[in-house]
């Protein structure tokens, strides 16, 4: 039997192109979204739909699955993994980081929610899969306003599984610690870039995202009754 759509958000690279490369080999078809559309293309997946779409953009997501859906059949997992990281000082940091974040890291995930879930709650059945972080359940250094955003996503999550679960539509919230991906390169402070090398350094180094990948695979093919609500995964020697 063919495997049913799966949207995955922020596939251009890290976490997001590993999960698309996990499910692709699981059979499923594939709605790649990201900013630079090359690098969703250069996955060269069978049976993917790439497209470049800024996750802040309802409108554009939405579209991007009407038009797979219309290829595939109805979209059965959203795994919202877009985000971003910028790590600062909140004295020094400017509102534009705090805001970029927000805008991706939590009104993302929501346009990602309202563009599935009137779909998935009126057949009964599909899996949101939000990626949050370890910094999602506790703080670290530098990481107020980032903290801030993925406190709202596990809190999000969890309160919209509340709301879905008499829909028999699941909830997942993966939160990964340290993984080996760009995601801080786009902070400005190389003094913070520093310090977070040397942190990774002091446990062994990052997992890879792979191991990220085979864990989201894992939730998402429990059977539909079975809910693994939150999936915390780090190094071993993580904190
Ligand atoms: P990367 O920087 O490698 O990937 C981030 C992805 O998000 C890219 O594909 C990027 O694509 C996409 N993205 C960013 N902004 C937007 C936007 N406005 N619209 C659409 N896509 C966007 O980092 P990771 O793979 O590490 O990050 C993936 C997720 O994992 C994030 O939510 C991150 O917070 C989370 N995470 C990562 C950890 C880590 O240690 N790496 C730890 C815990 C959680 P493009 O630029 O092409 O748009």
């Amino acid at each position: 039997m063919s495997k049913p759509l799966i949207v995955i958000t922020g596939a251009s690279s890290g976490i997001g192109a590993a999960i698309a490369r996990h499910f692709s080999a699981a059979g499923h078809p594939l709605l790649l979204l990201a900013r630079r559309l090359e690098q969703i293309e250069a996955l060269q997946l069978p049976n993917s739909l790439c497209r470049q779409v800024d996750v802040c953009d309802p409108t554009a997501f939405s579209q991007a699955i009407e038009e797979a859906e219309q290829a595939y059949g109805p979209v059965d997992g959203l795994i919202n993994n877009a985000g971003c990281m910028l790590l600062g000082q909140l004295d020094e940091q400017s509102p534009a980081e705090w805001q970029q974040m927000f805008d991706v890291n939590v009104m993302g995930v929501l346009n990602g929610i309202r563009a599935v879930l009137p779909a998935m709650k009126a057949r009964r059945g599909g899996t949101i899969i939000n990626v949050s972080s370890i910094a999602g359940r506790k703080t670290f250094p530098n990481h107020a306003a980032y903290c801030g955003t993925k406190f709202a996503v596990h809190a999000m999550g969890e309160n919209l599984r509340e709301e879905v679960a008499d829909s028999d539509v699941r909830v997942v919230t993966i939160a990964p610690g340290a993984v080996e991906t760009e995601l801080l390169s786009h902070t400005s402070s190389e003094q913070i870039i520093n310090d977070y090398q040397a942190w990774k350094q002091s446990m062994g180094g990052a997992i890879a995202a792979d191991d990220v990948a085979a864990a989201t695979l894992f939730a998402y093919s429990q059977p539909q009754n079975v809910c693994i609500r939150e999936l915390v995964i780090a190094p071993t020697r993580q904190q």
